[in-house]
């Protein structure tokens, strides 16, 4: 592991950033930052695919319980995608996370709670929770798509390898 000085984007102190290669079976190497600010508490991650997989757009479907433990590489550019649920996660600086599809969902299903509080919004937000619940219960499907320009992201699964 080495260790890289660099400086913090909130107050500009020295902060030390760290890279963690993990091995991922079947599918190769990614490579994990970590910067935290000892000044600020400022904390940032961001993740990076190195194997060959290195794609633009990632697509899966998810049609089975098992499916949900595909695993998602998401980095600081990488946008997601959930047409049938209607949901779009941007990217944000410093916000990268590696999670299976369940964790996806957990954060999704958490971000709609917090929606169906606003009167407006609550029949939408619980026909979405429904469809998760369907989802994780393998009686619907959907398709999670990662776009991401620098090829840093990816969604790893067996089916996607054995093609
Ligand atoms: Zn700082």
């Amino acid at each position: 592991m080495d260790d890289v000085k660099e400086s913090c984007p909130i107050c500009g102190a020295e902060s030390e950033v760290q890279f963690l290669p993990t091995e991922i079976p079947y599918f190769g190497e990614i490579m994990i930052f970590t910067a935290v600010c000892s000044s600020c508490g400022y904390h940032a991650t961001d993740v990076m695919v190195l194997s060959e997989e290195r794609r633009k757009r990632c697509e899966l479907l998810i049609s089975s319980v098992e499916d949900l433990n595909a695993l998602v590489v998401r980095s600081t550019s990488g946008t997601i995608e959930i047409p049938e649920l209607g949901v779009r996660i941007e990217p944000k600086r410093g916000e990268a996370f590696i999670s299976t599809v369940e964790g996806v969902l957990r954060r999704v299903e958490s971000v709609v709670k917090m929606l169906s509080r606003d009167s407006a919004r609550k029949k939408r937000a619980n026909d979405v929770l429904k469809r998760i619940d369907e989802i994780k219960s393998g009686e619907a499907s959907m398709t999670l798509i990662i776009d991401d320009p620098t090829g840093s992201s990816a969604i790893i699964a067996d089916k996607v390898i054995k093609n």
